[in-house]
């Protein structure tokens, strides 16, 4: 398979208030984001011509950049409308939208405060993250041996990209080993989440999840346990153990990339994708694809 690089491929980026062409929405080496991880991120995803959940993942945006001492440029407002023109102006109906604030040029040192804040929004066509194939079994999932940090060693509410250094690790050696993805725990010990996902448990026909105290309250892991309790079924927040998998029936991820995916193993537990995550998937998947209310203007 030949990998089309990101740096070389047609279509318009949106670029600190303006449209650039897709080649030229470059950076300097010198970039404080780059050598320091003074950099916050979002992945959102387009159905039908609509990003879901917009307003959630700007006000994300702004938060985690907030959380890193930056003031971003740019109202929750503006950037919902800079990603819709974005999303428009590459004639994406079903794809992916990547924004991205960073520290600029001015300053390269563990002291960053002139530097300028810089924002960009791309957005390409997607398919699912995972293949439709280990998604029918379920994935394969080991545990990584990174731990998701302590609220008082990182910024663990933020998206931030610096967070993400223990990610690529984990699902490197997870893949090296044939599998999947990795699931992690925290700095407890406690079962916390996948590389670039929620999880959910159903253990005697309630569904579990771990409190998001130190990682991610996904924006999809609040949509599902609205659509689980719309279903009638109860779900539960609450510290979880590792061991708390052994009982369950069924384990499914949630995230933007991945939507719904069954976990099908992680080492030697099995799982079989069952009744639940397939009733909720159908959810998540009918309502994803449905026009947001009110949002006449991006028709
Ligand atoms: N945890 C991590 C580490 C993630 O990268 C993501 C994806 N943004 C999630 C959880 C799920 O978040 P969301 O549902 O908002 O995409």
């Amino acid at each position: 398979m030949s990998i089309i690089p990101f740096d070389d491929r047609d279509g318009q980026i949106w670029f600190d208030g303006a449209m650039v062409a897709w080649r030229d929405a470059k950076l300097h080496v010198l970039t404080h984001g780059l050598h320091y991880a003074s950099c916050v991120f979002e992945g959102e995803r387009v159905y039908n011509g609509h990003v879901f959940r917009l307003r959630d993942h700007s006000e994300r945006l702004r938060r985690s950049a907030e959380i890193l001492g930056f003031d971003l440029p740019f109202t929750v407002e503006e950037l919902d409308a800079a990603t819709r023109q974005v999303v428009a102006a590459n004639g994406i109906v079903d794809g992916y939208v990547r924004p991205v604030a960073w520290r600029g040029t001015e300053m390269i040192g563990v002291s960053a405060q002139q530097t300028r804040i810089h924002v960009a929004i791309a957005t390409w066509q997607w398919p699912t993250y995972f293949s439709a194939e280990a998604r029918k079994a379920g994935i394969r999932m080991t545990w990584s041996r990174w731990r998701r940090p302590a609220p008082d060693t990182a910024p663990t509410q933020s998206k931030a990209a610096g967070l993400y250094m223990i990610c690529t690790l984990g699902k490197h050696e997870a893949e090296a080993q044939g599998f999947h993805d990795a699931m992690m725990m925290d700095w407890r010990g406690q079962l916390a989440e996948a590389t670039g996902a929620n999880v959910f448990l159903l253990i005697d026909d309630k569904l579990h999840t771990p409190t998001p105290d130190c990682f991610l309250d996904g924006i999809t892991r609040r949509t599902v346990i609205d659509l689980a309790r719309a279903r009638g079924v109860e779900v539960v927040e609450r510290a979880m153990m590792p061991d708390d998998l052994a009982k369950a029936r069924e384990v499914f991820l949630t995230g933007t990339a991945a939507e719904l995916t069954p976990v099908g193993s992680v080492d030697d537990l099995r799982f079989t994708p069952g009744q639940l995550t397939e009733l909720l998937s159908a959810d998540f998947n009918e309502l994803v694809r449905r026009p947001p209310a009110g949002d006449i203007a991006a028709e």
